[in-house]
């Protein structure tokens, strides 16, 4: 098991931020995304930590899985295959004190003297087991139990639960460093096998084929354009935009900081903010680049795949992969 890469989403608006304007009237709405990715990531590579202890003989662990139950997309953070049960782990990093309300089915946030509501995680995980069970129908993977738990990944959370607990909720929510114990008890806990080793691997193979991570485009989905872009090179030191070309290297005015691939960064960011594919005058415009013939040369070196003809060649950017 490995700790999860950032997801495209995530890689994507890291790009978009510092090439909107900090005036820019989506530029808040951008930040808020990033930082509730950023928080999410940092909570499930915490947890990933403690996954990595459970038995790999035993559990077959799956992270970032989107999948489509035939009628909407659903994403889990965390499956666990057991022998006799399945296990979605959703992952919350919020800071300050929680409480779930069991009974109203909300979840309650008092961060820095200001509260927020949350939807319920119970109800969210309820519905993402209905979504699995389709899904596992579908491709005729035996029926078993399916189990989950809350983790709250950031040790410094302050957990209450108000209301009566009726269905014994309070006990799944769990703390990483619980995990590999809780786990290990509802296998000591759960029947017979249902599952053989083979047919774990199997659903596993499954579940990874079907995965399609969100690869919708950013820009689109805040309603922006390339216009709405800031262009040019970024300095890799002072991180301002504007790196003059000079003969053979990249040169920032604002700290006199030179660089020989400062355009890599650039293409990357074009890769992730608007396509695969970049002809020469695309790559101008975007990077203030105004040799027609420096252009070819710097895509060229990176670019080895290309379609089209000579003068409206697209290069094919494999930056990001
Ligand atoms: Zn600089």
């Amino acid at each position: 098991m490995k700790i999860r890469a950032k997801t495209m989403e995530h890689l994507q608006l890291e790009a978009l931020l510092p090439r909107l304007h900090p005036t820019h009237k989506k530029w808040s709405e951008v930040e808020s995304h990033l930082l509730r990715h950023s928080a999410g990531h940092f909570g499930e590579t915490t947890a990933d930590v403690y996954l990595q202890y459970l038995s790999h003989d035993r559990y077959h662990i799956l992270q970032d899985l989107r999948l489509f139950d035939g009628i909407r997309h659903f994403q889990i953070d965390a499956l666990i295959l057991a022998p006799s049960f399945i296990l979605i782990l959703e992952i919350k990093n919020l800071r300050g004190k929680l409480i779930f309300d069991l009974e109203h089915h909300q979840l309650l946030r008092t961060y820095q003297k200001k509260q927020d509501i949350f939807p319920d995680p119970f109800l969210q995980v309820k519905h993402q087991t209905l979504q699995l069970t389709r899904w596992m129908q579908a491709f005729q993977l035996p029926e078993t139990p399916i189990h989950s738990f809350i983790i709250i990944a950031n040790p410094n959370t302050t957990i209450k639960t108000q209301g009566r607990d009726m269905q014994q909720l309070k006990r799944r929510i769990i703390r990483p460093k619980l995990l590999y114990s809780e786990v290990e008890k509802l296998h000591a806990r759960s029947g017979p096998p249902i599952w053989t080793p083979d047919q774990i691997k199997h659903a596993a193979v499954t579940l990874q084929r079907e995965n399609t991570p969100f690869t919708a485009s950013i820009l689109q989905r805040f309603d922006l354009t390339a216009a709405d872009l800031v262009m040019g090179v970024r300095c890799t030191k002072c991180e301002v935009f504007g790196m003059e070309r000079k003969r053979a290297h990249w040169y920032c005015p604002q700290c006199e900081h030179k660089s020989e691939n400062a355009h890599l960064d650039t293409l990357r960011d074009y890769q992730l903010l608007v396509g695969n594919e970049i002809s020469n005058q695309e790559f101008r415009s975007f990077a203030c680049l105004s040799s027609e013939k420096v252009a070819r040369t710097l895509l060229s070196e990176c670019c080895t795949r290309y379609a089209g003809k000579t003068s409206d060649r697209k290069y094919i950017l494999n930056i990001v992969k």
